[in-house]
């Protein structure tokens, strides 16, 4: 493994500011090490604390009380929430004006929350804000939104919540899961979430030959390499003029053959985007963010 030596951090920076200033495409893959503090985020809500000593708790019941005081949260624009979606936002204020994609296989289900244009997302490993039946009988999701709500006010209401109270799939009568990927052998994961979306990115991917393109890489681990981390490196090989930014604080590097096309960033991917957007307190059209 080779790396760029002696850039110190600053000039990284100025080095990913001025491939974006460059590129025509723009590839942004926000990974699992862009998960937001989700533990520190629901202890901030009342009904939350109320209920997460409930002995009674199953993983399902643990996952619902949790995604809906999330839920809640976001709706209610708490502040903490906000400062990370703020980040999303200014992202997306800093590339829209290219040719941009967004994978997004952060599944905490802050994404969803900020400006960026949905048509040019894709998230692989699902949402908490779509659901599906646990054995995906129709293979279909729907959305979560009015249920989390309903949930929500249960919880405010009652002091203990059981089985009965899970929503259930209206044609099998089996409980209700999130549409979020639980690892490599889930094979109940229901793909019809985000497969649309993912042909756009593929159909996308064929407008990027020979243009000058920036891929960055936020965080992505070692959990499924196939859909970020090895097709960025092929890219960054194969298209003459692309670059690929890995941003990571333990996996980092990348082989000797991307030498000259590519970085890496040992760093804290959530850290690094607040100070590469940081600066910028104006879009382009000079209005304040
Ligand atoms: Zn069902």
């Amino acid at each position: 493994m080779k790396q760029e030596q002696g850039q110190d951090e600053s000039s990284k920076l100025r080095r990913v500011k001025e491939l974006a200033a460059d590129a025509v495409c723009v590839i942004v893959a926000i990974g699992d090490g862009m998960r937001a503090d989700v533990n520190a985020l629901i202890q901030r809500d009342p009904v939350y604390r109320k209920h997460e000593k409930t002995e009674a708790k199953t993983a399902l019941s643990d996952e619902w009380i949790r995604n809906a005081c999330l839920f809640h949260l976001l709706e209610e624009k708490d502040a903490l929430a906000q400062s990370r979606i703020f980040d999303y936002d200014r992202l997306w204020q800093w590339i829209r004006f290219k040719n941009y994609f967004i994978i997004c296989n952060n599944t905490d289900g802050l994404f969803s929350y900020s400006l960026a244009d949905r048509k040019k997302t894709v998230m692989p490993f699902g949402t908490p804000w779509l659901l599906q039946c646990e054995e995906n009988c129709t293979d279909t999701v729907t959305e979560a939104g009015a249920l989390l709500t309903d949930f929500y006010e249960r919880l405010k209401q009652r002091p203990e919540i059981d089985a009965a109270d899970l929503p259930r799939c209206p044609h099998c009568g089996k409980p209700l899961r999130f549409n979020i990927r639980r690892g490599p052998g889930d094979k109940l994961y229901c793909e019809n979430g985000y497969l649309k979306d993912w042909i756009s990115y593929r159909n996308w991917m064929q407008t990027t030959m020979h243009q000058k393109t920036l891929l960055l890489e936020l965080g992505e681990s070692f959990e499924a390499p196939g859909v970020v981390r090895f097709p960025f490196e092929r890219m960054a090989y194969l298209n003459e003029n692309a670059f690929l930014v890995r941003v990571n604080e333990r996996f980092y590097q990348y082989g000797p053959e991307l030498q000259n096309k590519a970085m890496g960033i040992a760093k804290d991917p959530a850290v690094f985007l607040s100070e590469l957007l940081g600066g910028k307190a104006t879009n382009d059209n000079g209005n304040r963010l």
